[in-house]
C-alpha cells in the first residue's frame, strides 16, 4: 500500500458509496482529506467523525460554492472529483433544466473544478474523475444524458492531460461498471440484466474503485496520465 501521509485531498461527492469508500481510503493511509457533500448530512458528519476528515456542504450543481472550496482548502496534492448523478427515462419527455443540472454537476463541475486545482497544484499533483463505462457503452435506453455526461469527462482528461502534463499533473479517469451503491443496488431491479453483459458476474464494491483511485494518485502512476481506466468486469468489453 501507498501511503498518502501529509497529502491534502479534496473529494468532491465523498458523504456516501464510491466517494466515501475513497474518503475512508485516504484517510486510513494518512491523508489529510476534506471532501463534500448535498443532502446528505448526517451520513457526511458520520464519516467525518470516523474518519478524522473535514465535510463542507457544496452543491455539485453551483459552481462557484465549488470553486471557491478549491482555492480555500488548496494547494492540493489530489483532487477527486467523484459527484454525480444519473437521470433515467424518455428523452423526448425529459425537462431541459433537469438535463442541464446533470450536465453541471457531471461535466462542468469536473472541468472548472480541474482546472482551478491545477492553478495551485504542485508537481506531482493528481486529478482523478470518476466517470463510467457509460462513457463507452451504453446498451439500454433512458440513459442519455449520462452517457453524454461521461463520455465528455474522457476528451476533459486528453485534453487537460496536454495541458497540465508539462507541470507534472496528471488527470485520468476511472470508468466504474455497476458498483454496488445506493444509485445502483445489487439487490436492485436491473441486477439481472446489467450482470448479463458482463463476465464477472457481479457488482463491483466501492474499495474496489477506491483502490484504483489510490493507484492512479501514487508515485507509480505518474507516467499515466490522459487515459481512461475502466473496472467494470468486463461490462463494456
Ligand atoms: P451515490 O448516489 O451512491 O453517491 C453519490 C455521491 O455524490 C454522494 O456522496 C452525493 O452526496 C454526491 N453528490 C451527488 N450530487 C451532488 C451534488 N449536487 N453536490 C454535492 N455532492 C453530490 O453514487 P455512487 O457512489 O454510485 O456514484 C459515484 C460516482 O460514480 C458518480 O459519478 C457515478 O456517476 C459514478 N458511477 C457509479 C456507478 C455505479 O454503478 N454505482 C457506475 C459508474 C459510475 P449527497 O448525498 O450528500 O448529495
Amino acid at each position: 500500500m501507498t501511503s498518502y501521509q501529509g497529502k491534502s485531498v479534496l473529494v468532491l461527492g465523498g458523504s456516501r458509496g464510491i466517494g466515501a469508500a475513497i474518503v475512508k481510503r485516504f484517510t486510513a493511509e494518512g491523508a489529510k482529506v476534506t471532501f463534500t457533500y448535498g443532502a446528505s448530512q448526517e451520513a457526511a458528519e458520520q464519516l467525518a467523525r470516523d474518519t478524522g476528515s473535514t465535510a463542507v456542504r457544496a452543491d455539485s450543481a453551483d459552481r462557484n460554492a465549488v470553486l471557491n472550496l478549491v482555492r480555500e482548502v488548496g494547494p492540493l496534492d489530489i483532487l477527486v472529483v467523484n459527484s454525480g448523478i444519473a437521470i433515467f427515462g424518455d428523452a423526448l419527455e425529459q425537462d431541459p433544466d433537469t438535463i442541464d443540472r446533470l450536465f453541471q454537476i457531471n461535466i462542468q463541475t469536473p472541468y472548472h473544478a480541474s482546472v482551478e486545482a491545477a492553478k495551485q497544484m504542485p508537481e506531482g499533483g493528481r486529478i482523478i474523475v470518476i466517470g463510467s463505462v457509460n462513457g463507452d457503452r451504453m446498451p439500454v435506453p433512458g440513459m442519455a444524458s449520462y452517457a453524454v455526461s461521461k463520455s465528455a469527462l474522457q476528451g476533459l482528461a486528453r485534453g487537460l492531460g496536454r495541458d497540465f502534463g508539462p507541470r507534472g499533473i496528471t488527470i485520468n479517469v476511472v470508468q466504474p461498471g455497476p458498483i454496488d451503491t445506493d444509485a445502483n443496488p445489487e439487490n436492485g431491479p436491473m441486477k439481472d440484466l446489467m450482470h448479463s453483459f458482463m463476465a464477472i458476474k457481479r457488482h463491483g464494491r466501492p474499495e474496489e474503485v477506491a483502490g484504483m483511485v489510490a493507484w492512479l494518485a501514487g508515485p507509480e502512476a505518474g507516467f499515466v496520465t490522459g487515459a481512461m481506466h475502466t473496472i467494470d468486469g468486463a461490462f463494456g468489453a
